[in-house]
Order: structure tokens, then sequence, then C-alpha cells
């Protein structure tokens, strides 16, 4: 008798976690809509998704969530390992959950493209603001290309914004380009640096400077400080030899200490200043505007590549093309003219 009432309560349980992992499209929006963080999650997973089957419950589930209130604010936030990013994002983390807001940690990891490993993405890396109900922390997605796991990202931002999040924070280590796709989905753009960068401020990637809205040295603490007080003149200098932003904001050079939570506050005032001053000139919906129109591009780029790669056709004429092209029997030109007339007719 008792075995049978067990086995009856292990079916209903069982019945219950089953719909509890597998909600419907609609159950999945009404919850992400409501704030609830497990739909968020698993709304997340089905973009993140390689699965063709689950492209369109994906885009379904964006469109409803698409929203063009601009509430928000996105914030990128790069800097080489160890520089102390998930340090200065628990603190600035926590800081906005006491100030009742509702932050997500995003993440794109340029290496866990490339080898299975990753530089960032681990949860533990965050385990004061995992814990707090007010924060949303996701690992980097994986996947076979950079643009592709942006991608996500940026959808990932859609339905954080939709579940309620006030503040995005898209954390990213400065690898190849992953810097710039970082800057092409946020509002700020903030470049973490150490004290003593002064000698390198000759080897650091151009584009970098021009990108960033605000320049923190982090670890200004201890013997930093006087190395950190020089490289906040040093990176001040190297600025002013870039002509001013389009938007008319000036960039800041700030010290910070995000282990001794020094600083913080003056880097999240500067954000909002920079939110405020751009929303009223209107530069912070041209921006968007902007990058919405360039993630529109990027996308058909990204899906016609992939489409014309993937093609079993493609891939075996160009296997062969490959060999005629190095053995110099037809011409780059010509082989790439072939090629993508035989995948239009396909396509056609
Ligand atoms: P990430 O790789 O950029 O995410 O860097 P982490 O946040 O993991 O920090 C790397 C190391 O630097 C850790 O040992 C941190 O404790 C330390 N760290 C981070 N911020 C500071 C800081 O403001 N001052 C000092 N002295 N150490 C820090």
């Amino acid at each position: 008798m008792t075995l049978k009432k067990n086995s009856g309560s292990k079916t209903i349980s069982n019945t219950k976690e089953k719909r509890k992992t597998s909600p419907s499209t609609n159950e999945l929006i009404q919850g992400i809509l409501s704030g609830d963080a497990a739909s968020l999650a698993k709304a997340i997973t089905l973009v993140e998704s390689t699965r063709k089957e689950n492209l369109q419950t994906a885009n379904t589930i964006i469109e409803k969530c698409l929203s063009s209130k601009n509430e928000s604010i996105r914030i990128g936030i790069t800097g080489v390992p160890g520089v102390g990013k998930s340090t200065f994002i628990e603190a600035l983390g926590k800081l906005l959950t006491s100030l009742n807001k509702k932050v997500a940690v995003l993440a794109i990891d340029p290496t866990s493209t490339e080898t299975k490993g990753s530089i960032l993405g681990d949860k533990t890396r965050m385990p004061e603001l995992v814990k707090d109900s007010n924060a949303f922390v996701r690992p980097s997605p994986s996947g076979t290309s950079l643009g592709g796991v942006t991608r996500k990202t940026r959808e990932a931002i859609i339905l954080c914004e939709a579940a309620g999040y006030d503040v995005i924070l898209i954390e990213t280590v400065g690898v190849g380009q992953s810097e710039s796709l970082v800057h092409s989905m946020v509002d700020f753009f903030l470049l973490l640096k150490l004290p003593g960068a002064g000698d390198e401020l000759q080897g650091i990637k151009r584009g970098i400077i021009e990108m960033a809205d605000a320049i923190v040295i982090n670890k200004a603490d201890g013997d930093n400080q006087k190395a950190a007080r020089i490289a906040k003149i040093d990176f001040n200098q190297a600025l002013h030899l870039y002509p001013p932003k389009a938007d008319g904001w000036v960039p800041k050079v700030l010290l910070c200490s995000a282990l001794q939570n020094e600083g913080v506050n003056a880097i999240w005032n500067l954000i909002e200043d920079h939110n405020l001053q751009s929303r009223q000139t209107g530069s912070f919906i041209a921006r968007r505007k902007q990058q919405n129109k360039y993630w529109l591009l990027q996308t058909v780029e990204d899906r016609l590549k992939r489409d014309f790669y993937e093609n079993p056709t493609i891939k075996a004429e160009l296997e062969k093309m490959m060999v005629s092209v190095m053995d110099n029997q037809i011409s780059p030109f010509a082989a790439a003219e072939s090629l993508l007339a035989r995948y239009k007719k396909k396509s056609n």
C-alpha cells in the first residue's frame, strides 16, 4: 500500500518536474515578462541553442519581448584578464542592487570560440552577485564564431530587458574583435586598466581608447596608489590626442579599487551623467538606432556566410577549388565567381 502511494506521488512530482523543465513558448514569454529569472534563463538557453528546431521558438520569444521603451542602460566592460573585471562587476552590481536596481551580467568570451576553455563566464567569479535575487549572472555562450556568440548575447540583452533588468553589464576580454563587438551593443563603454599603464600606452590597441567613454584605473590601492595617479595623468593626456566624440561626451579617467570598494560610486555617477546627457541630446536613441541597423546587417551577413559554407555542394566544390587555386590552375577571383554562381543557382 505504502509503496503504491509512494510511487503515485513520485509520478505526480515527476510530471510536475517535467512541466517545470519544458514550459510552453507562451509560458516562457509570460514568465520573462513577469520577471521570472528561471524563465529568462531557459529562454536564453533556447536562443543560444544551435538546433534548427529551436530557432523558430527563440525568434517568437524575442519578437514578443522586443520593446521600444529604451529604459535600460547597457554598459560594456573590458580589460585584460586579471585587471579586476569580475571584482569590479561584483562591486558595481552590489551597489546597483542596493539602489533597488535589477542588474543582469552577460559575458562574451572570445577565447571560448577557439579553445574549448574560457577565461570568462564562470559563475563563481561573482559569488556575492550570484546570490543576489536582484541580479542575473549568465556565463558566455559558446559558439563556433565570435559573430555567433555576440549575436546570442545581443538577443539575451533583449530578453533581460523584457524581464525588467534596469542595468545590463556586458563583460569581455581584450582579445581580437570582441571589444568592438561589445561596443556596438552598449550605451556606455568602460575600459579597465591597471596602474603603471603609462609604459603600456604605446602598445594599447588604438581603437580601444577611441571607443571608451571612461577609463578606470583599477587596483588604485596600497602600493599602487602613486602609479595609479600617474596612469590617470597619462591616460588623460592620451585622450586629448583624439578628436572629440560625435555625441559631445568627453571621456573621463577615474581611479578605483574594486577590492576595497572605493571609487565605484563615482563611476556609477559618471555613467548616470552620461546617460542623462545622451538622453537629453538624443544621442542615446541615435546610438541605439545605429546599433539596430548594424545588427540587422551583421545578422544577414552571418546567415549568408553560414548558409554558403554549410551547403554540401559548395563544401565539396570549395575543396576542389582551393586545390586548383593553390596550383594556379584558376585565379582566386574566377574560382569565387564560379562558386557564387553555383550557390545562386542552388538557392533559386
Ligand atoms: P578579471 O580576470 O579581470 O575578472 O579579474 P578578477 O576580478 O578575477 O581579479 C584578479 C585579481 O585581482 C584577484 O586576485 C582580485 O582579488 C584582484 N583585484 C581585483 N580588484 C582589485 C583591486 O581593486 N585592488 C587589488 N589590490 N586587487 C584587486
